[in-house]
């Protein structure tokens, strides 16, 4: 640490991304992520023309591309805010509307940004805790003194709060702001989008890291109220006005518009995330049912913590959370069919060399039933 860093990030935690090793080719399932590529009219979009784009600053007010998000979403564009991936996006929504010292809400099991915000902008954050089952009770936030911010659906948990409900605390709570993150919303029947331009109060958040499988671009918008995105927007020309580069939001044109595409492909991970489920729980593990393209689950016979690392061991990176009411369980991101049947036959095998049961001369799902007692 040198000296000129200061005080008041001193103690600070980064946050800590799934990791990215490279020492051998991997399945990943660790970051919610998708080995899935890009809608085919991206690999269009960035033609040549787009190269020579680079010798120009892009549009900083970034026009066309917040024009083709507000069609695809039935919004107006002034109502449409777009960042560097979802992360930038609500780091301008606490640069615009949070002071130091003030108070924010956000349930204790959730996505791990949120606590490190807090701190980077020294917010004084207070976490409510979850139900044992994990569900959020928006009964606990209706009378709060500070605003709020969630996932919907929730990381790591993949419930959702239902939409009905978020209406209610945002309809009571006019002067708090209440900010959903819909980074998972695609897989899920659950959105607040069309209550984000009726109430002044909400912004609503979304990527392209995950349904669109753009994570390497890293593309996310917000959508609000004109006056909030206008708010945002001079915060934003107040300190990176070029904050989406041209090839970028070529490539973010072109997915957006495919809404085909991202359909496919959401429907193709809630078949594997049905699959995948049943899977598990045929062979003894308590799967909480996800509406992300993820499911976080565990298994008795195994620590998660060590199926994980031995996961890695067999080509697999899959995420367990160190925290005290999370490290029971391990997510796993739902990828392609042929993944999770690597997967599954890797768990299977992991399950058995765990109950040490030999013999050959039976056969593997005689032996695995002896093992899970399925
Ligand atoms: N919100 C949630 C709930 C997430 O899980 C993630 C991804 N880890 C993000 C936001 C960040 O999305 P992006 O890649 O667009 O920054």
């Amino acid at each position: 640490m040198s000296i000129f860093l200061v005080d008041e990030y001193k103690d600070m935690e980064p946050y800590v991304p799934g990791e990215q090793p490279k020492d051998k080719p991997y399945i990943k399932l660790n970051a919610n992520e998708t080995s899935m590529p890009p809608s085919p009219k991206v690999f269009e979009a960035i033609s040549k023309a787009e190269i020579w784009n680079m010798s120009y600053y892009a549009d900083p007010h970034c026009h066309e591309f917040r024009t083709a998000v507000a069609e695809v979403y039935g919004v107006t564009e002034d109502e449409v805010f777009v960042g560097n991936g979802a992360d930038e996006v609500l780091s301008f929504v606490l640069m615009s509307f949070f002071r130091r010292g003030m108070k924010i809400y956000f349930p204790d099991i959730t996505y791990g940004f949120y606590r490190t915000y807090a701190k980077t902008y020294g917010l004084d954050m207070e976490e409510i805790p979850v139900k044992d089952d994990f569900s959020i009770d928006i009964n606990d936030y209706m009378n709060l003194e500070g605003d709020i911010i969630f996932a919907n659906p929730n990381n790591p948990t993949g419930l959702t709060v239902p939409v009905a409900d978020i209406e209610k605390l945002v309809r009571k709570n006019p002067n708090r702001m209440v900010i959903v993150d819909e980074a998972y919303a695609d897989y899920s029947t659950e959105s607040c989008i069309g209550l984000a331009t009726k109430y002044p109060n909400l912004v609503v958040v979304r990527t392209f890291s995950k349904s669109r499988n753009m994570a390497g671009t890293h593309i996310g918008f917000a959508i609000a109220s004109k006056d909030i995105v206008s708010d945002m927007n001079k915060i934003k020309f107040s300190f990176n006005p070029f904050n989406l580069n041209s090839v970028t939001m070529a490539a973010g044109i072109a997915a957006v518009k495919d809404t085909d595409y991202l359909k496919e492909c959401v429907n193709t991970i809630i078949k594997n995330r049905k699959w995948f489920t049943r899977e598990l729980e045929n062979i003894g593990f308590d799967v909480i049912p996800s509406k992300a393209n993820f499911v976080f689950c565990y298994h008795k016979n195994v620590e998660s913590e060590e199926l994980c690392r031995k996961l890695k061991e067999e080509g697999i990176l899959t995420r367990h959370f160190a925290d005290e009411r999370l490290k029971k369980y391990l997510r796993i991101t739902i990828g392609t069919r042929q993944e999770m049947m690597a997967v599954v036959i890797a768990i299977k095998e992991i399950l058995l060399e765990k109950a040490g049961v030999d013999g050959e001369t039976e056969s593997f799902d005689l032996r695995l039933s002896k093992c899970v007692g399925a």
